[in-house]
């Protein structure tokens, strides 16, 4: 892995259009590792274009240095993509592989789409692969980009309570805080800045739970009609599936969302059922503990959630 570190920051060093892409519908992982190398391109003059084919993104990343920066342009001229937390190439939002792609992620499911893969489904986060790979090449790390990386980290950890958390991450958050990151400021930023809207959503996608299999599943759904009357946004309910889960008889939790192009689905388990095999059989993927689809042109909420319950009865 030592070499991939070394033979992918070579080529960083070399080129100098780059792009620097992460999946649609970003979470601070997403954000957080693409936005992180940023100012480190620039320092060492690379034309940098930071892109994401989402709009809008989401507000409660606003805080991460340079999020201004991010378009949803393509450049003309660009010799290497770099591409973070993504687990396929249609979820990057280009047509396009490009010259050469350098694949950084930590999901299981990653398709190996890059000509240089560095995937890591071991680690917690992609930052803390990407991290890792500026450690390895002795990259000086830049307090925009600690707080980048360290952001990314609390988001994808759920704040350090996952299984994914071991001494390495912690290693990491601490060099990451030594590095320019504080923690108290993260924290405030992305959880003391909530939205009343997204809490009528809340309490209205909460009144659908339905428990079932003896109260190990719990369902949520989310409609078009929930997000109008509160005046929320998509992304506002991506936190809920994880509150539902948080129900004490519950090992499977799952939301599903209206889109407009199908049905969303976001599936966590608590202790053993690994529910990324039922995303990758609807054409998505992600980690053991969390993953997601979409279903796509499908629209009836009903039939998704008893074919649901027969793949989560399955695994359970
Ligand atoms: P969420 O349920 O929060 O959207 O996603 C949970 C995890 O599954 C994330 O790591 C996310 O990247 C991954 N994921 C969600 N939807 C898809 C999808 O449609 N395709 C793939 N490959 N991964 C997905
Ligand atoms: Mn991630």
């Amino acid at each position: 892995m030592e070499e991939l570190y070394k033979k992918a920051w070579d080529k960083i060093i070399n080129a100098e259009n780059i792009l620097l892409v992460a999946h649609i519908n970003p979470d601070g992982d997403a954000l957080g590792s693409e936005l992180s190398l940023y100012p480190i391109l620039k320092k060492l003059n690379k034309k940098v274009t930071v892109f994401n084919a989402t709009k809008p993104l989401p507000q409660y990343l606003d805080f991460l240095p340079n999020f201004n920066k991010i378009t949803d342009k393509l450049p003309k001229n660009i010799d290497l993509t770099i591409a973070f937390d993504c687990g396929s190439f249609d979820r990057l939002g280009i047509e396009e592989k490009g010259e050469f792609l350098i694949n950084i992620d930590h999901h299981i499911s990653n398709t190996n789409y890059g000509d240089i893969n560095i995937v890591k489904p071991d680690y917690a986060s992609t930052s803390q692969v990407v991290y890792e790979m500026l450690k390895t090449n002795n990259v000086e790390i830049l307090k925009d980009t600690a707080i980048c990386l360290y952001s990314a980290l609390v988001t994808d950890t759920g704040s350090f309570q996952y299984e994914s958390v071991n001494e390495k991450v912690f290693l990491t958050a601490a060099e990451l805080v030594k590095a320019g990151a504080e923690p108290a400021n993260v924290a405030k930023m992305l959880f003391q800045r909530d939205k009343l809207s997204r809490l009528r959503l809340l309490a209205k996608a909460y009144d659908t739970i339905e428990l079932c299999c003896d109260g190990k599943v719990a369902f949520v759904e989310v409609t078009k009609e929930m997000l109008e009357m509160s005046g929320a946004v998509k992304e506002d309910s991506d936190s809920i599936v994880n509150s539902i889960r948080a129900i004490v008889t519950v090992e499977v939790a799952c939301m599903l969302r209206e889109e407009d192009d199908g049905i969303k689905i976001s599936l966590r388990s608590k202790n053993y059922a690994d529910v990324s095999k039922i995303a990758i059989k609807y054409g998505g993927g992600g980690h053991i503990r969390a993953a997601g689809a979409t279903i796509k042109d499908e629209f009836d909420l009903e039939k998704v959630k008893n074919m649901l319950k027969k793949d989560i009865k399955a695994i359970i």
